[in-house]
């Protein structure tokens, strides 16, 4: 049954949806300059459902003028103007919820109720932002009864925003919403992996009545439509999330043109279990935290430090709700979809074959399941080291490895020794222990007893390797905002 309601879907949707997308730019759907389009495939069929239209320098140089011509516009839009469209764009998202949610899971291959949370999130940041938009104001400095001083905080300008294909409709509303709201305009460039929701949303943007050039969209590849764009002069600002070694790349070629940049990079992170935490609770968690999207997440909870005295019976639990998923194509809304695509496939297989020589057979999994699509199985390495490349790399697939502790000391020293600093979690029914490890461990946001905590409205990025500058709640006011300090003399007159 599961797989034929897989391929009945695809039967309707083939016919029900375009299969072509083009850019977006100033407001109207247009061929590249070239010309040519590539192919985004469906990971659970490993077949192609839409074509899509292939930027290069000139596409990316045409958005970035749009964006440029509708700046003024735009930034001098009264900001609670800008805060209806931005939430109209968020109700236009929650109306076509259900057939974006189709399209993300056909692209990317995740769960049909995860891609559906997804676009939930994409209109919760239009909507925390469209209330954000007139909100965003300076300080007034007292600087003896000589002067008025005061700061104003001002848009960039054109902002340039790189998106990974884990969660591309999230991201998406996570970093274009907070930069239209505080005035900027934008280009995206979403993954090529998972180009198709971006353009609907800069479609549906339109229509709504943002207005043409405020949001560009331009897929492509990241060596030529990400690289023009990331290193185009004209671009004021540029978001990127994705891997360290392009965030390098992309940093350094704004910083070529002097450009403000913020990097959102990967992780490799510490999920510690104390004896005393709620076992089923932190089986959950852990569950959540390594399997969610394929573990496909940069702030996936890829390494389970656990305390010696808990460990087996964790463990025998673990395994237990591990033999218990359901693993299939995403239309059907398993517990786990496939990779990405074939290239993140070998990626992660290869991490397989990897942790087999250096920790072992895996407790559980650790293979590619045999069927269409890309599908492995949910994989637990016991008795890792830390220093393995298995528990120092990000493996961004299902894996989980395992490594015991005793001591609190020990806890935090495994935790830290590691060059990301994404995310840390702890469960403990202890507060103090709690407290001590959310002060000592180095991560830009600390779970306790959850994964994944948070919302919209919290402020989310990296220490170390994992970037730097932050998105998401107010502070992402400050990542695209610049300050403007006003000084006068009233003294003369
Ligand atoms: P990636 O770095 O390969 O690609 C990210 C984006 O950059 C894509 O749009 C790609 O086309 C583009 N790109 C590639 N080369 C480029 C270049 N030379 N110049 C400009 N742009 C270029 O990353 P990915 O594989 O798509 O995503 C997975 C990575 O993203 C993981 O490391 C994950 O941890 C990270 N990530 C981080 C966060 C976060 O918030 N910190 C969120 C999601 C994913």
């Amino acid at each position: 049954t599961t797989m034929m309601s897989g391929s009945v879907y695809s039967v309707m949707a083939t016919q029900t949806e375009p299969n072509t997308y083009d850019l977006v730019i100033n407001g109207d759907s247009v061929t590249t300059v070239a010309g040519d389009y590539f192919e985004t495939v469906n990971p659970a069929t490993q077949k192609s459902f839409a074509r899509v239209a292939q930027g290069r320098e000139a596409d990316i140089n045409r958005a970035v003028t749009a964006a440029t011509d509708a700046f003024g516009d735009w930034s001098s839009t009264p900001p609670e103007e800008r805060g209806r469209l931005l939430n109209a764009v968020a109700e236009e998202i929650r109306s076509q919820e259900e057939r974006l949610a189709q399209l993300e899971t056909r692209d990317n291959g995740k769960p049909l109720s995860h891609a559906r949370n997804d676009v939930e999130t994409c209109a919760r940041y239009f909507e925390y932002y469209a209330g954000v938009a007139d909100k965003v104001h300076g300080d007034s400095i007292p600087l003896t009864d000589e002067y008025v001083d005061y700061t104003v905080r001002e848009p960039l300008g054109v902002t340039a925003q790189i998106i990974p294909w884990n969660l591309p409709t999230n991201i998406f509303g996570r970093s274009v919403a907070p930069a239209l709201a505080t005035g900027n305009t934008a280009v995206v460039k979403p993954a090529e992996q998972t180009p198709v929701t971006a353009v609907e949303i800069a479609k549906l943007a339109s229509r709504v009545g943002v207005p043409d050039g405020v949001l560009n969209v331009v897929p492509g590849y990241g060596s030529e439509a990400g690289a023009a764009l990331s290193s185009h002069p004209d671009v004021d600002g540029v978001s990127f999330t994705g891997s360290v070694p392009t965030g390098i790349e992309v940093g350094k070629s704004a910083i070529e043109n002097v450009t403000n940049v913020h990097l959102e990079l990967g992780g490799k992170s510490p999920n510690v279990v104390w004896p005393d935490a709620h076992l089923d609770s932190a089986v959950n968690s852990t569950m959540t935290g390594i399997f969610a999207n394929a573990g496909q997440v940069c702030s996936a909870g890829s390494r389970l430090i656990i305390h010696e005295d808990i460990k087996d019976e964790f463990l025998n639990e673990l395994v237990k709700r591990i033999e218990q998923m359901d693993i299939g194509a995403g239309e059907t809304d398993p517990d786990m979809g496939p990779l990405v695509s074939e290239e993140h496939f070998k990626k992660v297989t290869d991490y397989l074959d990897l942790g087999r020589e250096e920790a072992g057979e895996p407790l559980v999994g650790g293979e590619a399941i045999e069927r269409d699509g890309y599908f492995v199985e949910p994989t637990v390495f016991d008795d890792v080291d830390n220093d393995m490349r298995i528990a120092q790399e990000e493996i961004f697939g299902p894996v989980l490895s395992v490594i015991t502790f005793s001591t609190e000391a020990e806890a935090i020293e495994v935790a830290n020794d590691v060059d990301y600093g994404l995310v840390a979690g702890i469960h403990t029914q202890d507060v103090g222990r709690a407290h001590r490890f959310a002060r000592d461990v180095r991560a830009g946001q600390v779970y306790v007893n959850e994964w994944f905590a948070g919302g919209e409205e919290t402020p989310f990025g990296g220490f170390k390797q994992s970037g730097f500058g932050r998105e998401k709640g107010l502070a992402a006011v400050e990542a695209y905002t610049q300050i403007k300090n006003v000084c006068m003399d009233i003294t003369h007159n």
